[in-house]
């Protein structure tokens, strides 16, 4: 290394932890512009600013690989609920669930709605969208993916068959001008009514796109219950068939009667994974939230009401309550409150901690930006790794947690010069206490920022620090 005579910031006496999952070192960190120039010893260097790091990790800024937060970037791009939590880049656009391609005039069907109603969904072209992005930085970069029931959507009358030839050729075409302008992969949720009629083949057909532009096939599969094992095979012949990697969204198994079959599905993770490639990220959390849905409240054993349109009074409330309250049983108490969103209690957690263990998992949130009364893991989830996983039950070091977040996750989502604290990489940074950084966000007060980070830096530039947000923007597009 040579010492810079100068750099912009020089983050000093903190311990690195780079997130290749090598053992932390003492190191200062210096950045010039929007790029670390050194790690090393720096107290020779003349910096513009000096941020005291001692007793504190300093991290590569964290991935988050799974989010919902494609209108979050235009409407609340301060990006708090990411940024108190250290994370640095977002990729959007999962569960088949893309604001762009698609310009309606009316509601969209559920879960599209997640995104919001119909005057967020104005662009025709996901060039269009990036060039938004653009326009208005949000303070994180984020990645894009293409949804799948986003493509349906826009060019299917009805939703409830298979799309026939010519659609899938326009989708495809779709998918295809998504991937020029700079989308890194096509998601499905099929799992959703919007797309649960798509047959293997019509995503196969579709997919074929992505390999020329170097994308990757990313599901929220077709069932996370009794059927897994058929679903993960059917995700990985899509692969297959389409040449591309694939990440398995949020893996988990859910209802009781599948409890502890992780260990069969994490199985065939790993037999597959000699021959082709296969990712997955987990959120660090027993429950789930979504939509709410007639299957997923029968297989929980509780159900929290996240948002109601016609009945936003009712947000935080238990489902079981309100039936009582009502005079009905749960799904038509569920009925009244249509549109609505919603967390349930559906796995065990032996199955979220062995997933979490297993080494090439990537964390994602999954969190719902725009509920009322949101799922902890919108501002939990990666304090949760680092507190609550790695420091209190000793599930992984930290340096492996650390892995999971930024280098695993940039890698398999193809973000150049991220998720590592290397000279000549972007200046994206976290620096947290490792003794008390910790999660607050609770299933009753879902919106709440952790504890124990300290600074945070997007490209270069602070954006959250102990008092708070600072305003910047920092962010940008990653154009795949
Ligand atoms: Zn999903």
């Amino acid at each position: 290394m040579t010492v810079p005579a100068t750099a912009d910031l020089v983050i000093s006496g903190g311990t690195v932890i780079d997130g290749t999952g090598a053992p932390r070192l003492k190191a200062d960190v210096a950045v010039t512009d929007d790029r670390i120039v050194a790690v090393g010893d720096l107290s020779a260097t003349q910096a513009g600013r000096r941020v005291d790091a001692a007793g504190k990790v300093v991290a590569p800024g964290f991935v988050d690989v799974h989010t919902h937060d494609d209108r979050a970037l235009l409407s609340m791009p301060g990006m708090d609920m990411k940024v108190s939590q250290g994370v640095t880049s977002v990729v959007v656009g999962n569960c088949g669930i893309s604001l762009a391609p698609l310009k309606i005039t009316k509601r969209p069907p559920p879960p599209l709605d997640l995104l919001g109603d119909e005057s967020w969904w104005t662009f025709d072209s996901f060039g269009e969208f990036l060039d938004t992005v653009d326009q208005a930085p949000a303070a994180v970069n984020a990645a894009f993916l293409v949804g799948h029931s986003t493509l349906r959507v826009g060019v299917m009358d009805r939703l409830d068959r298979a799309a026939g030839a010519d659609e899938i050729k326009v989708m495809r075409g779709k998918l295809e001008a998504s991937l020029e302008a700079g989308a890194c992969g096509l998601s499905t949720g099929l799992w959703y009514k919007p797309s649960e009629k798509a047959p293997t083949q019509e995503i196969i057909e579709i997919a074929r796109a992505l390999k020329a532009h170097g994308g990757r096939y990313v599901t929220h599969m077709r069932d996370e219950a009794d059927g897994v094992m058929d679903s993960l095979e059917e995700t990985f012949l899509i692969g297959r068939e389409a040449g591309v990697p694939v990440v398995v969204s949020h893996h988990k198994v859910t209802g009781k009667n599948n409890w502890g079959r992780s260990t069969e599905t994490l199985k065939l993770f790993e037999r597959y994974r000699k021959t082709q490639k296969i990712g997955l990220d987990v959120y660090p959390y027993h429950a789930s939230s979504t939509v709410l849905k007639p299957d997923s409240i029968e297989i929980s054993k509780r159900v929290l009401v996240t948002w109601s349109v016609p009945h936003p009074e009712y947000a935080g409330r238990d489902l079981d309550d309100l039936a009582r309250e009502f005079g009905c049983d749960k799904f038509e108490a569920a009925e009244r409150l249509q549109p609505a969103g919603a967390i349930y209690f559906s796995m065990d957690e032996a199955d979220v901690q062995r997933i979490l263990s297993y080494p090439d998992s990537m964390i994602g949130s999954d969190g719902l930006p725009h509920d009322e009364k949101p799922h902890p893991r919108l501002w939990g989830t990666f304090p949760r790794i680092l507190g609550h996983y790695a420091r209190d039950l000793g599930l992984f070091s930290l340096e492996e947690g650390v892995r999971k977040m930024t280098s695993l996750s940039a890698a398999e989502f193809g973000l150049v010069d991220r998720g590592e604290i290397a000279e000549g990489k972007f200046a994206d940074i976290c620096v947290f206490d490792p003794e008390t950084v910790k999660d607050l966000s609770t299933f009753e007060a879902g919106a709440t920022p952790a504890a124990g980070i300290a600074h945070v830096f997007v490209n270069g530039r602070e954006v959250w620090n102990t008092d708070g947000s600072t305003g910047n923007r920092p962010g940008r597009a990653l154009r795949a």
